[in-house]
Parts: C-alpha cells; sequence; structure tokens
C-alpha cells in the first residue's frame, strides 16, 4: 500500500440515520458517496440490529471505507472494579471489533475504556488497571487482524478516564501496543485542552485518528473553534491519518448514544447540506495548513 499524500475524510453515521436498519445503512453509504467523503464511521451502539453483511456490501459497492467507533455502558464498563462488569465490557469491545474486520475496517475507536455518561466519582486505581489489561488483550487480537484502535479523548462529562491528550498518551504507554494510537476530538479538546495546539504537538506521530466538531457540534465555522491553529498543528505533525466530520443534532436520533451524548438541540434539519458544507470546510482548512510558505 503507497502511503496516503493527504487526510481521507469521513463523516459519522449520525448525520444520516439514527439506527443501524438495512435502509438506514444503506442510505447512510449512499450518501456518504454522494457528498463526496471517503469514509463513514459507524457506531457500534445498536450493534446488535445491524446486518454486517448488507452493510459491507453496501460500503464495498459504493467503495467507502469504515472506520468503527462506540462507548461502553455502565454495565459494561472495563474500567469498574467489578470484575462482572468488566468481563461484559471486554465481550463488548471483542465482539465490536470482529464486527469491524467483518465489515472490512481496519480501525476500532472511541471511548473504548469506559462508559459513555457522566460519572459520580472519579477512576480508581484498580479500574484504570482493569482498562489497560483489558484494552491490551483487545490490541493483541487486532493485530492479528492487522487492525488499529483508538483511543478517544472525551470530556468529564462522557468519562472520568481520559481527559486529556497526556492522559491518553499515559495510558496508550501502559497498554504499551504498537497498533493503538490517539484519537483527537476538537469538540472535547475546546472542554478540556489549555489550547488547540499543544495537545496536537505531543501525541506526535502516535495521532491516529481525527474528530472535528464545533464547539456545540453543529455547522462547521458556525462556533468559535479556531481550526485554523488546530489544522496548522496537524501541518505541522505531518498528520496524514482520517479526518472525520462529527455532528449530532435532535433532527436524528439514536436510540441510547443521543441520550449518552446529550444531544437535545435542533443544531441542523438537513444532513446533506451540513455535510457538503463541512467536506468543503475540511478541504478548505487542509489546504490552507499546507500552502504557507
Ligand atoms: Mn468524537
Amino acid at each position: 500500500m503507497t502511503a496516503p499524500t493527504t487526510n481521507a475524510l469521513g463523516v459519522h453515521a449520525l448525520v444520516w440515520a439514527g439506527n443501524t436498519s438495512d435502509q438506514e445503512v444503506r442510505h447512510a453509504v449512499d450518501q456518504t458517496a454522494r457528498a463526496g467523503y471517503d469514509i463513514l464511521e459507524l457506531s457500534l451502539h445498536d450493534l446488535d440490529s445491524m446486518d454486517l453483511g448488507v452493510a459491507r456490501t453496501a460500503l464495498d459497492s459504493a467503495g467507502i471505507q469504515p472506520v468503527c467507533s462506540r462507548g461502553l455502558a455502565f454495565d459494561a464498563d472495563v474500567s469498574s472494579d467489578d470484575a462482572a462488569v468488566v468481563a461484559r465490557g471486554a465481550e463488548l469491545l471483542q465482539k465490536s471489533l470482529a464486527a469491524t474486520h467483518e465489515l472490512g475496517g481496519s480501525f476500532f475507536t472511541g471511548a473504548l475504556y469506559s462508559a459513555l455518561g457522566k460519572y459520580p466519582g472519579p477512576l480508581t486505581r484498580a479500574g484504570r488497571a482493569n482498562a489497560v489489561s483489558v484494552i491490551r488483550e483487545l490490541a493483541e487480537q487486532a493485530s492479528l487482524w492487522d487492525m488499529r484502535l483508538g483511543l478517544e479523548v472525551c470530556n468529564r462529562y462522557e468519562t472520568n478516564v481520559l481527559n486529556t491528550a497526556r492522559d491518553a498518551l499515559r495510558m496508550a504507554d501502559d497498554i504499551g501496543a504498537d497498533n493503538v494510537y490517539i484519537h483527537l476530538d476538537t469538540y472535547h479538546m475546546n472542554i478540556e485542552e489549555d489550547d488547540v495546539v499543544r495537545p496536537v504537538v505531543e501525541v506526535g506521530d502516535r495521532l491516529g485518528y481525527v474528530h472535528v466538531g464545533e464547539n456545540h457540534r453543529g455547522y462547521l465555522g458556525s462556533g468559535h473553534f479556531d481550526f485554523g491553529a488546530f489544522f496548522h498543528a496537524l501541518a505541522d505533525v505531518g498528520y496524514l491519518g482520517p479526518v472525520t466530520f462529527e455532528s449530532f443534532s435532535s433532527a436524528v436520533v439514536a436510540r441510547g448514544l443521543s441520550n449518552d451524548l446529550a444531544v437535545w438541540r435542533d443544531l441542523w434539519e438537513d444532513g446533506f447540506e451540513l455535510a457538503c458544507k463541512a467536506r468543503q470546510f475540511l478541504a478548505a482548512h487542509i489546504d490552507a495548513s499546507r500552502s504557507h510558505a
């Protein structure tokens, strides 16, 4: 495989559809291709109702590459102190990794290390050790399939495990697997990081995936996030991995996930218009970030 010379562009499936019926998956793949994206990120929150064969056929025939993502649940949480809860989380991760593989994907990411939601207290030492050991095992399985994992850094209201890029680097060091990468998301960075450049520089060549979302998760450019500085930082570290647009509105509701992410507002109605504008926005920023002397 030749090395990429520019970033593949992705769009999150929640821009198109809330659930994963055959019809919704086909619609999401079709719209992703029509809007000019390379990657469709499928959230596996609804994995049991997704027909993987149907999804694989739709992806392959449209030439769209899948990336899969998910968070865990409080009763299936690998950062818990309770062995039974950890075991359920580990099983969910293995099943989700296998589904990603079946879909033809090579990257599985998200809050793989915890439930997605507001925790009532801080992470415990034992809970962190459980998450590290489960993800280490997951990374071993992933490497057998030539797959990579991402640790998505999420804000304090969605996890108590990794809130900053430094947290993620420490956890990746402790996991100690060379197929575990850091996944930064501008929406979360805006809440937790000191600025939008330093985390990118500190992660450097361990950056494996990027979510681009506005500070309110609506139209790119309609909020206050400093995308100019962020994309310059990506260019400065030579990041050539995927850049995926992530946005949520109450116009598209996913069972469970929309509530976990506190999607209460109607930030857009027309996903197609939103995605086309986002694609232009991303391409323009990537281009501009490389064109200065
Ligand atoms: Mn994200």
